[in-house]
């Protein structure tokens, strides 16, 4: 993993405003992980490639994560904080190797990968959830003598099995929370969405980074790339002689 300079962070961020979650997301893997390019991230499984996005993020601000949310049953806005590794629930594969999966049914067999960020965006564009699903799985077909041309067509127990396999083997595609509210102690899982998680932190280090250049190139005269060039503690310390 390449360590992402603040001059770096900033160019990522701005090219980010004209692209959406998930490209800019991948870019970020692309730009961190030597040897990546945008086609193999984007073939990464949904969960290698937020296994990944979860190290960027414990790379750039550390352990703890700040959660907020607000109560299903009773509005108590709820605050706490978490340690990344909590949420970390596999690990980085090489991008050159696919986990396969295997299924026997009536003697026929059916060979499969797990789903990435392609398969998603063509999904998503599908109107009912059933029809998602079919489209997700057929598109993971990588060898099939089952009988059946189509997914919609496989038996509920045989598309079950598959997606219960995929889950297991890429846990990190669906990261949830157990939450309980103090107030009224009702307990539910809430989805844990890691990039918008880190773009907006990515967002609010931006804007930090921009007003500590506007300070320091007001006050010296320095030029952007010599400021960002610098550590954060000497910046800091000449923001906070400015400042005393
Ligand atoms: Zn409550």
């Amino acid at each position: 993993m390449q360590h992402l300079s603040d001059r770096s962070l900033l160019l990522l961020w701005e090219q980010g405003l004209s692209q959406s979650l998930i490209e800019k997301s991948l870019r970020l893997i692309v730009h961190t992980f030597p040897g990546l390019d945008i086609q193999t991230a984007a073939a990464l499984s949904i969960g290698d490639r937020d296994a990944r996005l979860l190290r960027i993020r414990k790379a750039l601000f550390g352990e703890a994560l700040q959660n907020a949310t607000h109560c299903p049953a009773c509005g108590e806005k709820i605050e706490w904080e978490m340690p990344v590794s909590g949420l970390e629930l596999q690990t980085i594969q090489p991008a050159a190797e696919r986990p396969q999966l295997e299924f026997q049914y009536q003697n026929k067999e059916l060979v499969m990968r797990l789903p990435n960020t392609m398969d998603v965006l063509e999904a998503i564009e599908l109107e009912s959830p059933e029809e998602q699903s079919n489209s997700l799985l057929q598109r993971c077909i990588l060898r099939s003598s089952l009988p059946f041309e189509r997914v919609e067509d496989y038996p509920e127990s045989l598309k079950s099995d598959i997606l219960h396999q995929m889950e297991s083997l890429d846990p990190q595609a669906n990261i949830e929370i157990q939450v309980q509210c103090p107030a009224c102690q009702h307990a539910w899982n809430m989805l844990f969405d890691i990039m918008n998680y880190l773009w907006t932190e990515i967002g609010q280090l931006a804007h930090r980074l921009l007003q500590d250049v506007f300070l320091l190139a007001r006050s010296f005269g320095w030029p952007e790339a010599e400021i960002l060039a610098m550590s954060r503690t000497r910046r800091n310390w000449y923001i906070q002689m400015l400042q005393s």
